[in-house]
């Protein structure tokens, strides 16, 4: 039986019915920048011909911190609130701001291999509404 997957956004992603989840980035066609999430126009040089690229799926830390409290509305979380880690991986050519799936400091590192998981961002009634999350390479779980 194959659940349907809700996004929180599904222009985050290539296809948010795949289970092998990829990010979807904008590149301009005119100089090459890489961003994501997707821009209607490139900050760098104006262009406004940009492309759906599939960011690679792994990366590295590029930066990282905990949310130790409850962010403000609109914020949706799981309840109870659990601290959870934000940061920055390196995908290459872009830096992708995401959640973690880590929310213990020691375990993080920079420059530690990270991965993209998927993860239940909130639940809309008892229906589970999904985001990416990046995970240490290491851990399986
Ligand atoms: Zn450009």
């Amino acid at each position: 039986m194959t659940a349907t997957i809700t996004w929180v956004d599904p222009s985050l992603v290539i296809d948010p019915t795949a289970s092998d989840v990829q990010l979807a980035g904008a590149r301009c066609t005119a100089c090459g920048t890489t961003m994501f999430p997707f821009l209607g126009g490139c900050p760098k040089c104006g262009g406004s011909d940009m492309e759906r690229v599939a960011l690679p799926t792994t990366g590295t830390l590029w930066s990282y911190t905990v949310q130790y409290f409850e962010p403000k509305a609109p914020y949706r979380g799981l309840e109870p609130f659990e601290p959870f880690g934000v940061g920055y991986v390196d995908l290459g050519d872009v830096c992708v701001e995401t959640r973690l799936t880590v929310n213990d400091p020691a375990a993080l590192s920079l420059n530690m291999p990270m991965r993209l998981v998927t993860i239940t961002a909130f639940l809309d009634g008892d229906q589970p509404v999904q985001t990416f999350a990046f995970a240490p390479q290491e851990d399986k779980s």
